[in-house]
């Protein structure tokens, strides 16, 4: 098995195999023919199963597939969010995604509260296409109409179950209210409680279910 067997670029294998990555973890085989396919999914896989390259290589092949048709000085709007429960996690996932997106033409941003919002606010202002974000440094974004969400083709939420330990249900809920409905949804959890198998029940479409 290997990354491109699995449909992705050249551009996206040439950044994995650089980054020292052969063969693909059992969830990296599983997820990416899923999300390049288009589909909702429902991962339960723990941190240090390869999940982060699961959701974000397929994702950046999707989002640079049929290249950029943004016009020269043209806004392009942010086409996949990522929510993560910390900011070392969102920071964690943002650097897998400019690792792995190193050669296709994808602009990326983190984004956490505990900092000044002034700089995310003029950044926001420049081409993002993928957003990591914890989600209420995005409510504050959001509730200030300083980032726009309306083009979103990709959610991810990840550790989902520590996103609602952490009491974030109600944020997560107003962000989903603004997104597109039409969309396509990852969510990755290390345990199903009712709650996430509620969440899940919500947002998720027909999902394929990957457990590692
Ligand atoms: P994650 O579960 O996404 O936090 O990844 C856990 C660790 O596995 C990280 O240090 C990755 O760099 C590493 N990793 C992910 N995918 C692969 C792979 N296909 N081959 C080798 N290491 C990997």
């Amino acid at each position: 098995m290997s990354f491109s067997s699995l449909g992705l670029s050249d551009e996206i294998v040439r950044a994995v195999t650089e980054h020292g990555y052969t063969v693909p973890t059992p969830i990296q085989a599983q997820a990416i023919p899923t999300v390049l396919m288009g589909g909702d999914l429902m991962g339960g896989a723990q941190t240090g199963t390869g999940k982060t390259a699961g959701f974000t290589l397929p994702i950046l092949h999707r989002l640079s597939a049929g290249g950029d048709k943004t016009p020269p000085g043209g806004h392009a709007p942010i086409r996949a969010l990522m929510l993560t429960p910390t900011r070392e996690l969102a920071a964690q996932v943002e650097e897998s995604v400019r690792t792995y997106g190193k050669y296709v033409k994808l602009k990326s941003m983190v984004m956490f509260g505990g900092v000044n919002i002034n700089p995310q606010i003029q950044r926001l202002r420049s081409r993002v296409d993928i957003l990591v974000a914890t989600p209420g440094r995005l409510l504050d974004h959001l509730q200030q109409r300083t980032v726009d969400l309306s083009h979103v083709e990709i959610l991810v939420l990840d550790e989902a179950d520590r996103m609602l330990d952490m009491g974030f249900i109600r944020d997560i809920k107003r962000v989903l209210a603004v997104l597109p409905k039409h969309r396509q949804n990852l969510l990755f959890s290390a345990t199903f409680s009712d709650e996430i198998k509620a969440l899940a029940d919500g947002l998720l479409n027909k999902p394929v279910l990957i457990e590692v």
